[in-house]
């Protein structure tokens, strides 16, 4: 089988590419072909480019754009992808940790050409009542209350080529229409999946063998997701701006915040003070 495997590293994403990719020699597919499809603003991971590491340059977007608009820069090498059997989407923060075959992963088929897993930390109660699919009619990722549905993860997902190829052509346009209307799915890109998921027939790899670090059972999991902590956590990973992380306090606090840095014009002040901490 010829398989692609798609990958984003932007910012500070790419200290994962070195373990992520010797991990995926080893153990993902062993017996098939790969090739790997990088998307990066590191000149190191670029400068990798070869016969079976494709990197392409995609500048820094911003969280949670870095991730949301996944679907778009897929859909840039669609021609490239159409010659692959099957493709796979990891994390950038991803390692395998014990060989994957088909007897582990079925391989996508026709009838059931997607490949999807079941999020390691929500309570996969297929309504969605505990893991928060998008709930706002006004996204294109809704999923109306009593519907079936299943807790995705983002985090890893993969099926045959035009399965996939639809897909993200599909969700890049669904992306596109939300940020045209101003909206931005509650779990980006990952609500557009449970969506997707709703529509279109799909395999789904059982709880426990895709699994965070932080819970994994080591003797199920076959492809862990190293803990962030280890790394600075999720704001440093991700360059969270220290606006942006006042946003996401509850609303309550956020909004008192934001009174007082209004009522004493502090918005200067406060900058200098957060850059003076910084130093
Ligand atoms: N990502 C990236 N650069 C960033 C933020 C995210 O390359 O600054 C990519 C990377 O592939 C990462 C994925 O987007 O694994 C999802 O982001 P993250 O791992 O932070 O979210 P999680 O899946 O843990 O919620």
């Amino acid at each position: 089988m010829k398989i692609a495997m798609l990958y984003i590293c932007t910012g500070k994403y790419e200290i994962f590419w070195d373990e992520f990719y010797s991990s995926c020699e080893k153990y993902f597919y062993p017996e098939d072909s790969k090739e790997y499809f990088v998307f990066t603003d590191s000149e190191r991971v670029i400068r990798l480019n070869s016969d079976r590491i494709h990197s392409f340059y995609q500048a820094k977007s911003g969280w949670p754009y870095d991730t949301l608009l996944r679907y778009n820069w897929f859909c840039t090498v669609q021609d490239k992808l159409k010659e692959f059997d099957f493709c796979y989407f990891v994390n950038a923060n991803s390692v395998f940790l014990k060989t994957v075959k088909a007897n582990v992963i079925p391989y996508p088929t026709e009838e059931t050409p997607l490949v999807l897993s079941i999020h390691p930390r929500f309570y996969d109660d297929c309504l969605g009542e505990t893991f928060n699919p998008e709930r706002d009619p006004r996204s294109t990722a809704y999923v109306a209350e009593g519907t079936p549905c299943r807790s995705h993860c983002g985090a890893f997902w993969g099926g045959t080529a035009p399965a996939i190829m639809e897909m993200c052509r599909v969700l890049r346009d669904r992306t596109q229409t939300d940020l045209g209307n101003g909206i931005i799915a509650i779990w980006h890109d990952q609500s557009h999946l449970i969506k997707y998921a709703t529509e279109v027939k799909h395999y789904n790899i059982a709880q426990g063998l895709v699994s965070y670090e932080e819970y994994m059972d080591p003797d199920k999991c076959v492809l862990m997701f190293p803990a962030k902590a280890k790394y600075g956590g999720n704001d440093f990973l991700r360059e969270v701006d220290w606006k942006t992380k006042l946003s996401h306090l509850p609303q309550k606090a956020y909004g008192k915040t934001l009174r007082a840095l209004k009522a004493v014009h502090m918005d200067g002040a406060l900058r200098k003070a957060v850059h003076i901490f910084k130093k």
